[in-house]
């Protein structure tokens, strides 16, 4: 299975104008007649008659709402596949033992954070409270269901990478140390060690963590957004399903990145240069990974960023998708036309979804497990 990548196109802001709009999209979800693809279109910068057009797994416009990104699983199991969601199968994969991995990409200002975390009303939630309200409602069912037989439990860790940085998102920011987090590899998963992890047994309890985590994430303003995010902040929800003896437990991790403009086109000043300059890098380094796996490399330099050993796009993520958030405006134009062809390589790099073996409490049971890097399973949520 490869990469999903859901394309986003945010509504115009207060100072933004409908004459200025260059991107469109249409989406087989509007209604549109039958067969209609989920494309995006924006003109050659350079030849304005021109236009170039990408295809994706699904393109949401403007009037999308959050609650159209998440859909609810009733929904999205009754439209028999037409249409890709983001959130919803993934829950039922995380259920099934695999891993998920939901990562927005896009420029400063496009939308990212409000589609992964989204607003404090109920209709403006992201993606990742609507992903824990529904594991948490998952795990109430499975629980009822087996009479108590089955128990599930969730965990958090939270952490932002800065400059190529790893800070634990649960640590005020006085506390850090300068180095940051170390990385450790195992079982053909990165990880970071040290990182505080935090039970959370209900969606409140889930939403107090979370929101103060927030507070700790570097936030500074920059010419192209008030709360420019120079950090991707990764989130990881461990889920624990018992049954009995055996433990399966699988990750999902989402993850807001940061924003992807060219730096040299934002006015930056000289200190704001050092971390542009990093953030930058990470997300070059990703473009560079992209491109070596669609080319068949043998080497993929995931190694040379923090956030791209983490992500290990095309190795061992499970069902992952990208979100592609995008501005409609001319002002954006070209670091648009350069998220969309990330975009358009990276929907084509093949993940592997590895079914979580389960662990065992109590004596050992007699069988053998496969390898971690056994035959990677194709299965569709
Ligand atoms: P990013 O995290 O990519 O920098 P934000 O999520 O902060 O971008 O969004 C930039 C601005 O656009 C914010 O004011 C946000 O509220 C607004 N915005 C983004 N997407 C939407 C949307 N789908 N509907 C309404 N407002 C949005
Ligand atoms: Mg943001």
């Amino acid at each position: 299975m490869s990469v999903r990548v859901v394309a986003r196109i945010r509504p115009l802001l207060k100072a933004e104008l409908d004459r200025d709009i260059v991107v469109h999209g249409t989406s087989s979800s509007d209604g549109g007649p039958n067969g209609d693809i989920d494309t995006i279109r924006i003109p050659n910068p350079r030849n304005e008659n021109e236009e170039f057009s990408f295809q994706f797994n699904s393109v949401y416009g403007v009037q999308a709402t959050q609650e159209d990104i998440f859909q609810n699983e009733a929904e999205s199991s009754g439209v028999g596949g037409q249409l890709i969601r983001i959130v919803a199968p993934t829950i039922n994969h995380l259920f099934q033992g695999f891993d998920v991995t939901i990562f927005a990409y896009g420029v400063t200002g496009t939308g990212k954070t409000h589609t992964m975390r989204g607003g404090k009303t109920l209709s403006e939630r992201g993606v990742i409270p609507r992903l824990l309200s529904g594991i948490y409602r998952r795990s109430r069912k499975l629980e009822k269901d087996s009479q108590g037989a089955t128990s599930v439990e969730v965990s958090m860790s939270y952490y932002e990478i800065y400059n190529d940085r790893v800070y634990d998102l649960f640590e005020a920011p006085e506390k850090r140390t300068a180095p940051g987090l170390p990385l450790r590899e195992q079982n053909g998963k990165t990880f970071v060690v040290g990182l505080t992890e935090r039970p959370c047994a209900s969606l409140k309890e889930f939403e107090n963590l979370y929101d103060q985590a927030n507070v700790n994430r570097s936030t500074s303003a920059t010419k192209l957004n008030a709360h420019s995010s120079r950090s991707h902040a990764i989130l990881c929800v461990k889920v624990s399903v018992t049954t009995g003896e055996e433990t399966r437990v699988s990750m999902a991790s989402a993850i807001d990145l940061a924003g992807s403009e060219d730096n040299r086109r934002t006015e930056n000043g000289k200190e704001r240069l050092v971390e542009s300059a990093s953030i930058n890098k990470s997300l070059f380094v990703l473009a560079q990974c992209v491109e070596a796996i669609s080319k068949k490399q043998a080497r993929i330099p995931y190694r040379e960023s923090k956030m791209t050993r983490i992500l290990s796009l095309g190795q061992n993520n499970g069902l992952t998708i990208m979100v592609l958030n995008l501005a409609p405006v001319r002002s954006y134009h070209l670091d648009t036309l350069s998220s969309l062809n990330f975009a358009n390589r990276t929907k084509k790099i093949e993940v592997k979804e590895i079914e979580n073996e389960p662990m065992f409490r109590g004596p050992a049971p007699i069988r053998t497990l496969p390898s971690v890097s056994g035959p990677s399973i194709q299965r569709q949520p």
